[in-house]
């Protein structure tokens, strides 16, 4: 089976000469493999008659399309079409009873799409795209008997009510106005609001508007809204965006007792949660835009394990070139440098807020990463460090110079990302080391020509790295470079850093909530405790495993390795492993 699909935001007929067109071997052969639409210019490409050369992929000056061959078996499978060189998507995820479901895979791949089908948001053409009437017995009748075929019925019949978390909760305040009492009074179907509000722990900004609360404020709000409806299905897409590592297992206990009675489906990229969350796990794959393939549920550790070595065997496809790998500290070889900065006893006193800190010192070539409940002074004491804020109490040895990546990056820049790399950090990023390490490790290279504005949270993020990384400075401070990549992009990134660091023997700080994330890029951690809002200590840097075993004793989490694939696994509270790794003080494992 043949696909080829136009990616419409980048195909610009008026700025090239219809390369597709003119080089097409079956058009110069007088077939109408590509047709020129007389109104848009776009190219229309049909499937039957493209002999699969990729000319017109090679010879579109903007990237426009993407020809591809698929397995001919998942012809019978294909859920939806949006038009003829449209995105597609094949096979969806089963929303199970009493269960977790997880869905694992890159954004653009039609996680959204299968969403809207099991909610009855779309009726699923099958490929017929140009059916605008079809209806839900043609899908009931395409899927075999069992469990997705009968939700379906039930889908038909408007027996099924869902309720959504959405993923960019950063973009209520622009959508949604009043206050946090207003908004979530409006919602409560189920009578729970003083319950929910208690238990996501904003019962204390009931009376703030929309616009007054932080990125977790904002997820936890969200995520109560959605709890509080009285319905069949509840999608979660990426919960744990904003939370701390606390919250995080807040909202994992929420979602489990909700699964004892619903349905529930969570897209999450932080594979510590999603691991410890879902009873099942989806992989989607396929590429960006064009294609999306869900493949049947596995257990979550088989999911995970599976995703991380890039290789789907009952597939056989693989996802990714080389596998996902976790070291063993000792493992670890890189040797320090001299030190860059040390300090000692700082304090610092911002209205309400006090940060304190121990003693520490960081070296060239070290990546520390940086935990602690939000709020608790972590950007503030790095942006000391670096001479930005000056301190109460205490000493630094010398101010060495920053370049700093925000939580959240706001650019206004009214061109290309190519634009905004060259007016930030000059011409380096098109060649060398930097180039291969970073801007293609990133995917960065692939967005050149888009514009700014219309970059997906995820691909501002990239991008961003890119810059921070990209600028000269001693210490490169990094705030939440996790947040909106998936989980792919978020090994890709953590390696990128660590690379320019060693490349360039310079140090970085990165503050982070996903322990994967965390324990591929550190060599160090240090250790923020408090209460957000009104005081921080910040401990270290310790090496990572102590640094882990003092973070997660004040979460009370533990952590094991899976055997296979040696990532860390948070233990079930109170089972054998958690037990005996509390009492031997080993909440971050090595060897179990
Ligand atoms: P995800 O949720 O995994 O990010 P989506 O389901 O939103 O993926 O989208 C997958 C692809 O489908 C997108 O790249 C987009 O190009 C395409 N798409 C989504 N909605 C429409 C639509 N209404 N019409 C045409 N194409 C669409
Ligand atoms: Fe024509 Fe298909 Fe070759 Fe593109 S890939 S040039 S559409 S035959």
């Amino acid at each position: 089976m043949r696909v080829a699909v136009l990616k419409e935001d980048n195909c610009q007929p008026k700025k090239c000469n219809d390369e597709c067109h003119a080089f097409c071997p079956p058009v110069r052969n007088g077939q109408e493999c590509i047709i020129l639409d007389d109104k848009t210019g776009k190219p229309h490409i049909s499937e039957s008659l493209c002999i699969g050369c990729g000319i017109c992929v090679n010879k579109c000056p903007h990237d426009a399309l993407i020809i591809e061959q698929l397995p001919s078996e998942l012809e019978t499978d294909m859920i939806h079409r949006y038009s003829m060189n449209g995105f597609r998507l094949f096979r969806l995820p089963t929303p199970s009873k009493e269960s977790v479901v997880g869905i694992l895979g890159p954004n653009g791949m039609g996680k959204s799409t299968a969403i809207n089908a099991l909610s009855g948001r779309i009726v699923p053409n099958l490929g017929d795209w140009m059916d605008k009437d079809a209806d839900w017995d043609g899908v009931i009748e395409s899927l075999p008997r069992g469990e997705l075929r009968d939700f379906f019925v039930a889908v038909k019949a408007e027996k099924i009510r869902v309720a959504l978390k959405p993923q960019n909760v950063d973009r209520l305040p622009k959508r949604v106005q009043g206050t946090v009492r207003d908004l979530l009074t409006k919602v409560d179907e189920r009578n729970m609001f003083q319950e929910m509000t208690e238990k996501l722990g904003i019962d204390h900004l009931l009376e703030r508007t929309i616009q007054q609360l932080s990125g977790g404020e904002l997820q936890r709000m969200a995520i109560c809204a959605t709890l509080l409806r009285d319905v069949d299905v509840y999608f979660f897409d990426e919960p744990s965006s904003y939370l701390d590592i606390h919250e995080r297992m807040r909202i994992v206990g929420i979602i489990q007792e909700l699964s004892e009675t619903k349905r529930v489906i969570v897209i999450e990229h932080d594979l510590a949660v999603l691991d410890v969350l879902c009873d099942l796990v989806h992989i989607v794959y396929g590429k960006k835009g064009a294609f999306g393939i869900f493949t049947p549920a596995r257990t979550t550790r088989q999911a995970i394990n599976t995703y991380l070595d890039g290789f789907l065997p009952e597939q056989n496809v693989r996802i990714r070139d080389k596998p996902i790998k976790f070291l063993n500290h000792s493992d670890r070889v890189a040797e320090l440098g001299s030190k860059v900065v040390s300090w000692g006893g700082l304090g610092k006193k911002l209205g309400d807020f006090t940060l304190s800190t121990g003693e520490g010192a960081v070296h060239r070539s070290e990546v520390v990463g940086v935990v602690g409940p939000n709020g608790t002074g972590k950007s503030t004491m790095i942006k000391v460090l670096a001479g930005e804020h000056d301190y109460d109490e205490g000493w630094v040895t010398s101010s060495a110079s920053i370049s700093y990546k925000p939580q959240h990056v706001d650019v206004d820049i009214d061109g290309s990302v190519q634009l905004w790399l060259d007016s930030e950090i000059g011409p380096r990023w098109r060649a060398g080391e930097f180039n291969v390490n970073v801007i293609r490790a990133l995917g960065v290279d692939e967005l050149l020509p888009k514009r700014v504005k219309k970059l997906s949270g995820g691909e501002r993020q990239a991008v961003s790295i890119a810059i921070c990384l990209g600028r000269e400075a001693d210490l490169y401070l990094l705030d939440e470079p996790s947040a909106h990549l998936d989980a792919n992009a978020r090994m890709e990134a953590a390696k990128a850093i660590r690379r320019t660091m060693e490349a360039n023997e310079k140090s970085a700080f990165v503050i982070d909530h996903d322990v994967y994330f965390i324990d591929i890029v550190s060599d160090s951690l240090l250790v923020f405790e408090g209460e957000g809002g009104s005081h921080g200590k910040a401990e270290g840097p310790f090496k990572l495993q102590e640094g882990m075993n003092r973070f997660l004793k004040g979460v009370n989490v533990t952590f094991r390795r899976d055997h296979d694939s040696k990532r860390p696994r948070i233990n079930k509270a109170a089972s054998r492993k958690d037990r005996e790794q509390r009492t031997s003080g080993d909440f971050y494992s090595f060897n179990h």
